[in-house]
């Protein structure tokens, strides 16, 4: 679904992202680990728009997306999720669920009496699937709750949730396990999964946690200095002796 091609991230002489190549499947859940400042988050960026690639090619499905702006590739319905910024803090869980889709009649035009019925609409369709995203991840329980108060992972979880309003094709997670207690990592693992699973969503997660890695991810694909040193499954990766060696040696 994605393919990866030679990608190169320069900061100044820094050779941060230093030709990558991978692919994506599609219906997987691939796992994207590596030491410290292997250039992990660098080619989220990349892939994602957020970062111009100094060189190299990213596809989807056939199409070149390289470079392409996050808002492009929102409407191709691949997603990075972000922390909730701070602005959205004091909105509760399903205010900020809504907040999602563009392109609603109100926004940015002069809401004339006549779209009022259309927009009314549109709301209410917002609002029930705000709702099913609440019942499918099992926090129903917060949707009135302030979005600031949440604790980290039941941050994480709303964080997926916005995906799920856009019915998202590929999503990248960035470190969506950390700092979380074991519970909520569950539930969020069961979330990634039965999205995988029955709506058909491919995920790619930068994880550091070697459990829940092996739990969802396969293939597991790892990053050293930039490049991509090793791919497999995560038993395979496990006695692979230069990724022994990469993590060891930082
Ligand atoms: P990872 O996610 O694998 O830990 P990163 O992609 O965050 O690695 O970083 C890779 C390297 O690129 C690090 O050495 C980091 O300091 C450097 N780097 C990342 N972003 C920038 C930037 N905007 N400017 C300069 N150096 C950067």
């Amino acid at each position: 679904m994605i393919v990866v091609t030679d990608v190169h991230k320069h900061f100044g002489g820094f050779r941060a992202v230093d030709g990558a190549t991978l692919e994506i499947k599609e219906g997987s859940i691939t796992g994207l680990i590596g030491p410290n400042g292997a250039g992990k988050t660098t080619l989220f960026n990349v892939i994602a728009g957020v970062l111009p690639p100094t060189s190299g090619k990213v596809t989807m499905a056939g199409d070149d997306i390289t470079g392409l702006p996050p808002h492009t590739l929102f409407h191709k319905r691949l997603l990075r999720t972000f922390q909730i910024a701070h602005e959205f803090g004091s909105m509760s869980v399903r205010e900020n669920l809504m907040m999602v889709p563009g392109g609603q009649s109100g926004e940015g035009l002069m809401a004339a009496w006549f779209q009022r019925a259309r927009i009314a609409d549109e709301e209410r369709a917002l609002l029930k699937k705000a709702d099913e995203v609440l019942d499918f991840l099992t926090i129903d329980h917060l949707k009135d709750e302030k979005a600031g108060n949440l604790s980290g992972g039941q941050k994480k979880l709303l964080e997926l949730g916005r995906t799920m309003m856009v019915d998202a094709k590929i999503v990248f997670l960035d470190e969506v396990g950390a700092g979380v207690n074991r519970t909520l990592l569950n539930t969020i693992g069961d979330a990634i999964l039965r999205l995988n699973r029955e709506r058909g969503y491919t995920f790619c997660m930068i994880e550091h946690d070697m459990d829940f890695i092996g739990r969802l991810c396969d293939p597991v694909i790892v990053m050293a200095e930039g490049k991509v040193l090793a791919q497999g499954t995560i038993d395979e990766i496990k006695n692979n002796d230069a990724v022994i060696e990469a993590y060891l040696g930082t």
